[in-house]
């Protein structure tokens, strides 16, 4: 009897977590805090914060139990930027997919940012800690809820030295099917509570899923910034530019350029919390729909 209602009660807690928050709000503020954090040092390519960046994310994706995408999480490379030879490092981890393994969705970011200048520290919370911070929101989601498509969780580097990171891997990947990438880079700050989301006028399907989108949240989500309203147009603006060179079609997601934009000012305690939570929300819950799509 004892025996029967505990099987009962475990079963009837399956759904429950189902349904409960799929990540954890408070901890994706604190990873924002930590990685945009002086003892950073802005981590600009090639530098020892930069370096400390790597060693952070390989430790959470390991605290999370994510398997490293091949047989490292570290993928090194080198380019040059500016008359400069650099040696940039992409942190991949991966969630093997259970109906279409050989398909890849790309969740990205950039941890790199601007490093320290005239004594200031660059922190780049929005741009992009929070996108990073991001990535282990998805890692605790798919843990629970393992993808269809095998999904990379891939941290770029280099993003501020000309997408350097994203090409390589890209270039790298030439041979798979990648059939989306998710960039997020800048989604933490926005005083008026919008996130725009770009690459729906390349893509059918994804078009699609953004149009039938039942947003989960008060936070607004906008197509634009896309070449078609007279905005600033992103379509090259972040690490999603190399995929849609190679014609991989692409969700870019981010926030208005802010006072703090490229600025020391790019600082944890201005970030706005509740947009930030809202857009990994919806970028999380976009997700779901394209890996249920079966594109
Ligand atoms: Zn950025």
């Amino acid at each position: 009897m004892k025996k029967s209602i505990l099987v009962l009660l475990v079963f009837l807690s399956i759904p429950i977590c189902n349904f409960a928050q799929s990540f954890d709000e408070a901890k994706l503020l604190d990873r924002l805090k930590t990685l945009s954090s002086d003892a950073f040092e802005g981590r600009r390519t090639g530098e020892k914060g930069n370096a400390m960046a790597q060693e952070y994310i390989i430790k959470e994706f390991k605290k999370l139990n994510v398997d490293a995408f091949g047989s490292k999480y570290k993928h090194a490379f080198s380019f040059k930027a500016g008359g400069k030879e650099y040696n940039g490092v992409n942190v991949l981890a991966q969630f093997k997919g259970t109906e279409y393994p050989n398909k890849y969705v790309v969740v990205s970011a950039h941890y790199d940012h601007l490093g320290v200048k005239d004594g200031k520290v660059y922190n780049g919370a929005d741009d992009d800690a929070s996108g990073i911070a991001a990535l282990f929101s998805f890692a605790e989601y798919l843990s629970k809820n393992p993808p269809k498509h095998t999904v990379v969780l891939a941290a770029f580097d280099a993003e501020e030295l000309g997408l350097q990171g994203a090409k390589y891997f890209v270039e790298k990947m030439k041979n798979t099917t990648i059939v989306t990438n998710l960039n997020m880079d800048m989604i933490s700050r926005s005083p008026k509570n919008e996130i725009y989301v770009v690459g729906t006028r390349y893509n059918k399907n994804l078009k699609a899923i953004v149009e039938k989108f039942k947003n989960p949240t008060s936070t607004k989500l906008l197509v634009g910034h896309d070449g078609t309203d007279g905005k600033q147009d992103w379509t090259y603006s972040s690490d999603h530019g190399p995929f849609h060179r190679a014609k991989i079609p692409f969700l870019y997601f981010g926030d208005e350029d802010h006072p703090g934009y490229h600025n020391p000012t790019d600082d944890f305690e201005n970030i706005t919390p509740e947009f930030y939570k809202n857009s990994v929300k919806i970028i999380l819950s976009l997700f779901k729909e394209i890996d249920k799509s079966g594109l």
